[in-house]
Parts: C-alpha cells; structure tokens; sequence
C-alpha cells in the first residue's frame, strides 16, 4: 500500500498530545478509515527520511494486541504515520466518562497490555516506552490494542531534543536518568492499571495538584501509591506492589505478571469485552 496525503480525507481530529496531533481519515482508493499521527521533529530533511525508514519495522508487527500500521510519508515536513482506526477510542476518555473500570475487566485490560509488551520485545527487541491509558485502545469487536511504541531509535531521540521529555508514568530510575529496559514499561503498567482501576491518576496519594518537576520527585522520593484498603481485591493490590518497586531488578517481568494471581483470575472471569465495550460507547 503506497501511502499519500492526496489520497487521505480529514473526517476529524481526535486528540492531541505531546507534539502531535491524530486525525480520523479516509483512505479514499481502499475506503479505509485510519487513524493518521502527525508528529512535529525540529530536525533535518535527511534525518526524517532516516525516520521513515526505520518506522517501516512496524510493517512486521503483527499482533492481536497491537495497533496495526498501514505506512508513513512526510507531509509539510511533518511525520505522518497512518494506523487501525480503533473507534472507541483510549481508555482515559472511557475513564474520564464512565469513572472507575471494574476490576475484572481492568484484569483483561492488562493481560491484552502485557501480551502486546511481551509480543514487541521477543519478536522485535521493542521497548514501549509510552505505556499510559491514552496509548491503549478499544474498539466495538471489543479488542484492546496497544500504540506509540517507541520503534524509530532516530524519532525517539528528536522528540526528546524538540520537546521536553517529562511524563507522569516514567518509573524512578528513568526519571534519574538511569538505561531503559522492560522493568520501566512494568512501572508504566503499575501506575496505568491503578489510574483505570481508582479512576484517576495516583499521584500523589491525596489526588491534589503537583508541578511537573514536585510529581518527579514525588516519584522518585516517596513510597509507591497503594490502592486504598478494603476496597479493592488483594491480588490486585498485590500485583501493583511489584509492578511499583522502586528497585527494577526485583520487579517482575511481564512474562512473570501474565502468571500472576489477578491476572490468571481475571482471565477467567465470565467478562465479555466486546459487551464492555457496546456499554462504554452507549452516551
Ligand atoms: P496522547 O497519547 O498523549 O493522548 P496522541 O497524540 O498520541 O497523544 O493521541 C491523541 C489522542 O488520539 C489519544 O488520546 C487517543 O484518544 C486518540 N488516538 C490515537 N491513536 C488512535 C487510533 N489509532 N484510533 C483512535 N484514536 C486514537
Ligand atoms: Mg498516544
């Protein structure tokens, strides 16, 4: 599939995050609706191509639990990179709308969010390194899909040099600087599947307000959030305790968590994500 701009009707935005922006499009010669990123880099004609080139990985990446990639092209000097159209959307506006997830479907969630992990470093050596709820997606077939895992080493370098790379879901060791490794997307998974499960983001533990730079050292200084007591199952608790300990070495790997107690029990439970997700689309 060759990829163009001319070929690509604007239907409409759908979000937009830290440097870009994503649309919903109409492949107008395969009638394909896609979701289109367009990512702003401050950098040479030369190294955007050298991008293009490496993102063609994502042609290889073939999983039930990640977002699929139909191409990239440049496009006013910006990175466009055209991917499945997951109608339903990302789970922090199904949060945002619907409050907490229950925990059982939280369950499926992160066995859906492990496999892609799993998936991208065996198969391709690939660090997520973005795990957050608005990098995971549903759609109404009920299929939860993990996207914007860090492919392009060129592309991760130039957003790191055109904006500055702070974010909540960073673990403690990658705040202070220290090597990305699988143990930092285990962090991301902790912190992500306590947000869906409380309904909001865990830091700090009395919800109020922080800077950017007092949350980073909040993280880096404080005990890990704890889910409140009494109300939620005690695996799950368990669970995010060792996806949050400070020390990556004596964190779990997602090979280690897809076998955990809340895992393995949620996988089980008689939950249909496909009816989930008529229930959260229903206004
Ligand atoms: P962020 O992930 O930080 O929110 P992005 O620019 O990656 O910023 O995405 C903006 C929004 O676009 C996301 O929050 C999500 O709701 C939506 N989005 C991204 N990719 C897709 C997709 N493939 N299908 C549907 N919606 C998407
Ligand atoms: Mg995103």
């Amino acid at each position: 599939l060759d990829l163009q701009a001319e070929d690509l009707q604007m239907i409409k935005e759908l979000g937009a995050g830290n440097g870009g922006s994503v649309d919903k499009v109409l492949h107008a010669p395969t009638k394909t609706i896609m979701a289109k990123k367009n990512i702003h880099v401050e950098t040479q004609p030369q190294v955007k191509k050298q991008i293009l080139r490496e993102l063609q990985v994502l042609h290889d990446c073939d999983s039930p639990y990640i977002v699929s990639f139909y191409g990239a092209f440049l496009n006013h000097g910006e990175i466009c990179m055209c991917m499945e159209y997951m109608d339903i959307g990302s789970l922090d506006s199904i949060y945002r709308k619907k409050g907490p997830i229950d925990v059982e479907i939280v369950g499926k969630i992160t066995y859906n969010v492990l496999s892609g992990l799993i998936y991208l470093y065996d198969n391709h050596r690939i660090i997520h390194r973005d795990i957050k709820p608005s990098n995971i997606l549903l759609n109404s077939a009920g299929q939860i899909k993990i996207c914007d895992f860090g492919v392009s080493g060129v592309l991760i370098n130039s957003i790191a040099s055109t904006f500055v790379g702070t974010n909540a879901y960073m673990s403690p060791e990658r705040i202070q600087g220290g090597p990305y490794s699988v143990k930092s997307d285990v962090w991301s998974v902790g912190i992500t599947v306590m947000e869906l499960a409380l309904g909001r983001f865990p830091f700090p533990p009395d919800g109020k307000q922080l800077a950017i730079l007092e949350l980073l050292n909040y993280i880096v200084n404080e005990p890990a959030p704890t889910l409140p007591e009494g109300m939620y199952p005690e695996d799950l608790s368990q669970f995010i305790t060792a996806c949050l300990l400070k020390n990556p070495d004596q964190r779990p790997t997602p090979a280690q968590l897809l076998e955990s107690p809340f895992v393995a029990r949620c996988q089980m439970a008689p939950v249909d994500l496909k009816q989930w997700a008529e229930l959260v689309s229903r206004k």
